[in-house]
C-alpha cells in the first residue's frame, strides 16, 4: 500500500488492505491457473507427507492452494462460500499479454470465455474393508 493510498481510504476497507497483506500471503489467480493443468495438479494432489504443512500436506484444495487437517475439514471447505467464490473467480480465462495487445488495436479482440470449475474429487483412499478383503485373498493363495 502506498502512502496515497493510505490516506485515502476509509479505515474499514479491510478487504482492500488484506490484498496487499504479505503476511499470510496465498497463491495468486494466475500462479492457481497454472496449478489446474493435470501435470501439476497430480503433483499437488498427491504430495509427499511433510509434517510442517497441516495435515501432513495430504488434503490441499488446488482452487484456494490450501491445506486442511483431514478429509472432513476439506470436505466442508468445499461447501463454503470462499471455496465457490474461489470457483465462480476461476470460471474467466486468465488475462493475457496477447488480450492487452489485442485491446489497444494489435489484432482482433476476443473477449475472455468462461469455463466450468469442478471441485475436485477427493482422493480415494482404501476403506477397512478393502484392506480385510486383500488379507483373506492372501490367506487362500
Ligand atoms: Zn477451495
Amino acid at each position: 500500500m502506498t502512502r496515497q493510498a493510505r490516506k485515502r481510504h476509509h479505515k474499514g476497507y479491510t478487504h482492500i488492505k488484506k490484498k496487499y497483506r504479505t503476511k499470510r500471503k496465498t497463491k495468486d489467480l494466475d500462479e492457481i491457473d497454472e496449478d489446474l493443468k493435470p501435470q501439476h495438479a497430480a503433483k499437488l494432489l498427491h504430495q509427499k507427507v511433510d509434517f510442517d504443512k497441516p495435515g501432513s500436506a495430504q488434503h490441499y484444495c488446488l482452487h484456494c492452494a490450501r491445506y486442511f487437517v483431514d478429509e472432513g475439514a476439506m470436505k466442508a471447505h468445499f461447501r463454503q462460500k470462499t471455496h465457490k467464490r474461489r470457483l465462480k473467480a476461476l470460471e474467466m480465462e486468465p488475462y493475457t499479454q496477447k488480450e492487452a495487445e489485442a485491446a489497444a488495436g494489435m489484432g482482433s479482440y476476443i473477449q475472455p470465455k468462461k469455463r466450468a470449475m469442478i471441485t475436485q474429487q477427493p482422493t480415494q483412499q482404501p476403506t477397512q474393508q478393502d484392506v480385510t478383503m486383500n488379507d483373506e485373498a492372501k490367506d487362500q493363495t
